[in-house]
């Protein structure tokens, strides 16, 4: 492979789900199949051959999802053999799963009854199940599920293909071997490959000709309106917390690519940024907290365009609903600002041509917004071809004016379509309880219906599935999945050029890289010299995005160091001729605006506490972590501050102190910049070609003059620490997510590379087995952060609680114990090399060399990251370092923190059965 060329291939075999025939219901049989196929197949039939590639492959991604109408299984990696390997295993996986005939993995993975002892009462249980009742646990997901079916009555997008936690039960095996007969086979699947490999090598492992449909939704002749409750905890005010959103389907036939990308536009236009007018009449009326709705969606077969507003008052649902169409009125008729539209039209034509995927792999990026045609038998090479239609486009906003190309968007598909869909959603304090006691209703009629035989079978019928569960593969079947070899994978750490230089007195990185005529740009600032008091504000002063340009805190400990490192990041980017441009707006952004719009930035303060509460429900695994990492460090205290538990308390204090006390939170705000903007501790951070690098210096000296040169003087250094209590955050939810954490240093351990291997392998094995296999968790992993020396164990949407942490204290057990072959081993230091060492584009490549190991720590850091992931690279893991890694993690079993974030159903039998384990917080 020649230098600087990477092979980046993605595989995808999209199989159709419901038509018009089939029975329809929200069983969730698409999901529980995606889950179950990868649980072994013919050529590899062991439990669970995806479980064995996570563990011992280069993959850059590996996954499979499910949507309403299609199942994708792709798969991507920079190295040939690898991808190959994976493209087999799929392959295999897809057409060929064991799950066909083993009951057991349809009881794993979808849903079964549980019953450990005769005496006890039977559960459901079963991953997806789980998984779903987290879903279904969020107003969002509520909100965009009841929107979807409301539009689609007549076909499959009628019904929950990821399934209904209600409804998941009554699905039965047969049901579930019938749909994969019927639509899991070659003729129904379409397959996509990415990358410079042999095409001729593709061809000989498949071909595949295809066949099926989605039924059409005709439009409605008039709109209808639906009220949904969903699941909200006591206290607040609740007649502020509903919900109203517009949901309009868009078209009964698929839209030409041209108007599809003049829908694109409208949809920036309106929403795009925080300046666009739909966003902003609708946040500045105060009629709610939080947008909801996405705007214009159209990765299904028709398009739909939705918009709402969340945290509404009772009385003012009706407000939103006509404000919406008042100002999407007033746009029609009087048309978009001149430099908007201009605006919008350089940041969608910046964005496909860099065709920016982040960490997510380019090919299967580009492979999603192809099957979203192909799939219903259209060209999927046409929506690749974007630059036909955008200059037709663009030419015809030249020509005609940009009101005679959206006015009648908006009044075709939008003011005058009747097929509007209004969903109001109501709090309800009773509908997680109700749910739960329906569920247990239920189970209670199971059991009562059951003989003594009946039940001693089912007692059995669990034990014999759990045992199953735990019992590991046979060795021969291990073999037969495909692996690399050790010198199949790089003796090196991928190089990226780095040249320290110095500019007005600041240093300044570059990163010589071929980047498509883009400038990346971080300016980093030293953050040490705030005061402690004005942290959780920081984000209030630096939290909003203009253009491509984003600002946020970077917090982390250093290794054996007290005092943790924090900055604060602008990082921008732009094609290189408008360089200029995009150093005078950061210079505006930081030292020009003026902290004097209250009511705007209360706005500002009402949306991120919406946000926070969302995350707190999504994510609580990341809200338990930072969490303990408050009660063990003092940059988990920081960051804690600025984006956990605590800042959603600042925020709510915040949001009532704006109107009481406005003079001091502004002169706050003033304070805070004058502690941070300044050319002392600053680092810029550069990535382009050559060239570019060179043109960009003079605008980067003008920047620096720009600066004050003096900072404040540097406040003592922080020291703060939340208590370590064993905490559970309580939430409306029927699933939970628990934490357990310890520093492993203070233990003495020294770190080395096998670190990285031996927590990966505890994730694929022990966690995934106990927490997700047998306990029924969506996931459970933990996490080594190699700075702080904080291990964490972590869970996500977990039935369970106190048996969550018996397995986590187990884990060093496990280890000791540990039985590895060779084989076992080369695989669990391959599956870790994609980690350390992974594929990235070429601003994040210049990014993670520079802006995160930032300033005065960056050349002390990136010692330490040569050498630690260096000697990794040449000196690999042996058995004996699993079982001497258990000593340093008993620390955690010990002496570790624990916190959950939970339901208060859950947290009460907890307290009830461990004597008040667990110190109570109300967080909802
Ligand atoms: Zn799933």
């Amino acid at each position: 492979m020649p230098p600087g060329k990477a092979v980046l291939s993605s595989f995808g075999s999209a199989s159709l789900a419901h038509s018009a025939l089939d029975k329809k219901d929200s069983t969730g049989i698409p999901h529980i199949l995606e889950h179950s196929v990868l649980c072994g197949s013919r050529k590899y039939p062991l439990k669970e051959p995806f479980v064995e590639l996570l563990k011992g492959s280069l993959h850059t991604f590996l996954n499979a999802f499910t949507y309403p109408d299609r199942t994708c299984y792709p798969v991507a990696s920079t190295n040939t053999k690898d991808f190959y390997n994976l493209v087999d295993v799929y392959l295999d996986a897809v057409f060929f799963p064991k799950c066909v005939e083993d009951f057991q993995t349809f009881q794993q993975e979808g849903w079964h009854y549980e019953l450990n002892d005769p005496s006890e009462d039977i559960t459901y249980k079963g991953v997806v199940f789980n998984e779903m009742k987290g879903v279904y646990s969020q107003p969002d997901n509520i909100l965009g599920r009841a929107s979807q079916q409301a539009l689609f009555p007549d076909n499959t997008y009628g019904v929950d293909s990821g399934g209904d936690p209600k409804v998941i039960p009554k699905l039965t095996f047969d049901e579930f071997k019938e749909f994969h007969r019927k639509y899991y086979h070659p003729s129904n699947a379409r397959i996509w490959f990415y990358g410079d490999d042999d095409p001729n090598e593709r061809l000989r492992l498949l071909s595949a000709p295809q066949e099926s449909r989605v039924e059409r939704q005709k439009l409605f002749s008039e709109p209808i309106r639906i009220v949904e409750k969903y699941p909200a905890a006591e206290g607040g005010d609740l007649k502020k917390k509903h919900m109203v959103c517009l949901n309009w389907l868009i078209s009964e036939k698929p839209l030409d690519l041209e108007t599809e990308l003049a829908l694109g536009f409208l949809d920036h236009l309106l929403l795009g940024t925080p300046a666009s007018p739909l966003r902003k009449i609708l946040l500045e009326s105060r009629l709610g907290e939080a947008i909801v709705g996405g705007g214009v969606e159209d990765e299904l077969l028709q398009p739909q365009f939705s918009i709402g507003l969340k945290g509404v008052s009772e009385d003012d649902t009706q407000k939103v609903e006509e404000l919406v169409m008042s100002t999407l009125k007033s746009l029609a008729e009087e048309g978009f600002d001149a430099e908007a539209v201009e605006a919008s039209m350089n940041t969608i034509e910046f964005s496909l041509r860099e065709n920016n995927t982040g960490s997510f792999p380019r090919g299967l990026a580009l492979m999603l917004r192809s099957i979203g045609k192909w799939v219903y038998d259209m060209d999927p090479f046409e929506p690749l071809k974007y630059q036909g239609p955008l200059a037709a486009l663009k030419a015809r906003i030249a020509k005609e004016g940009s009101k005679a190309v959206f006015a009648p968007l908006l009044e075709k598909f939008i003011l005058n379509n009747p097929h509007l869909v209004t969903i109001e959603m109501q709090p309800d304090t009773e509908k997680a309880s109700h749910e739960e006691a329906a569920e247990k209703e239920i189970l209670d009629k199971v059991k009562a219906s059951m003989t003594k035989e009946d039940l001693a079978e089912l007692a059995r019928a669990t034990h014999e599935l759990r045992l199953k569960q735990e019992t590991p593969d046979p060795p021969e079947a291990l073999k037969a999945v495909p692996s690399l070899s050790l010198q199949d994978i790089p003796k090196k750490p991928t190089h990226v050029p780095s040249e320290i230089g110095e500019i007005n007195g600041v240093k300044v990185l570059q990163h010589n890289l071929f980047t498509n005529d883009v400038l990346y740009s971080e300016v980093v600032f030293d953050l040490s010299s705030l005061k402690q008091e004005l942290l959780p504000l920081l984000n209030q002063l630096i939290g909003r995005k203009t253009g491509g340009i984003s600002v946020y805190p970077f917090t982390s400990s250093v290794r054996g160091k007290q005092d943790p490192c924090s900055h604060v990041i602008v990082r921008g980017k732009a094609m290189s001729g408008r360089t200029e441009d995009l150093f005078n707006l950061v210079n505006c952004i930081l030292q020009e605006v003026q902290f004097t719009d209250q009511k705007r930035f209360k706005q500002f303060v009402s949306q991120s506490k919406a946000g926070m509460e969302n995350r707190l429900r999504g994510r609580g695994h990341g809200i338990a972590a930072a969490r303990m990492d408050a009660k063990l460090n003092v940059a988990g205290w920081i960051s804690e501050q600025m984006g956990g538990v605590s800042y959603l308390d600042f925020l709510r204090a915040l949001e009532e102190k704006v109107d009481q006390n406005w003079a001091e939170i502004s002169a706050s705000l003033e304070e805070i910049r004058k502690s941070l903007i300044s050319r002392q501790g600053c680092l810029v951070n550069l990535t382009a070609d050559g060239k570019n690098l060179t043109n960009s210096e003079k605008y980067v000296s003008k920047f620096l003059d720009l600066l004050p040169s003096t900072s404040a003087v540097k406040a003592s250094s922080w020291i703060a620490q939340l208590p370590s209590t064993t905490e559970a955050i309580i939430i409306p939810t029927q699933v939970n997510y628990v934490g357990k954490a310890a520093n492993i240093y203070e233990t003495g351990y020294q770190l080395n590379g096998s670190a990285y291997v031996i927590s990966k392998y505890i994730s694929n094995t022990w966690l995934w087995d106990r927490v997700r296999v047998s306990g029924g968790a969506y996931g459970g992993f933990c996490d080594f952060d190699t700075h702080s020396g904080v291990f964490s164990y972590l869970s996500y949407r977990d039935p369970n609680l106190l048996k969550t942490l018996d397995i986590y204290d187990g884990t060093g057990d496990f280890l000791r114990e540990l039985e590895m072959s060779d084989d076992a081993l080369t695989k669990a230091i391959i599956g870790t090399i994609g980690d350390v060492d992974s594929y990235q584009l070429p601003d994040a490549k210049g990014y993670s060399r520079g802006a995160t190991l930032p300033s005065e720590l960056f050349l002390l850091l990136q010692t330490n990251f040569l050498s630690v992931i260096g000697k990794f690279f040449l000196l690999f893991p042996r058995l004996q370092d699993f079982k001497e890694f258990a000593g340093a993690i008993d620390a955690v079993k010990d002496k570790g923190v624990v916190v959950a974030v939970a339901s208060p159903d859950d947290v009460d039998a907890a307290n009830k059965e461990c004597c008040n384990f667990f110190e109570v917080k109300k967080a909802l």
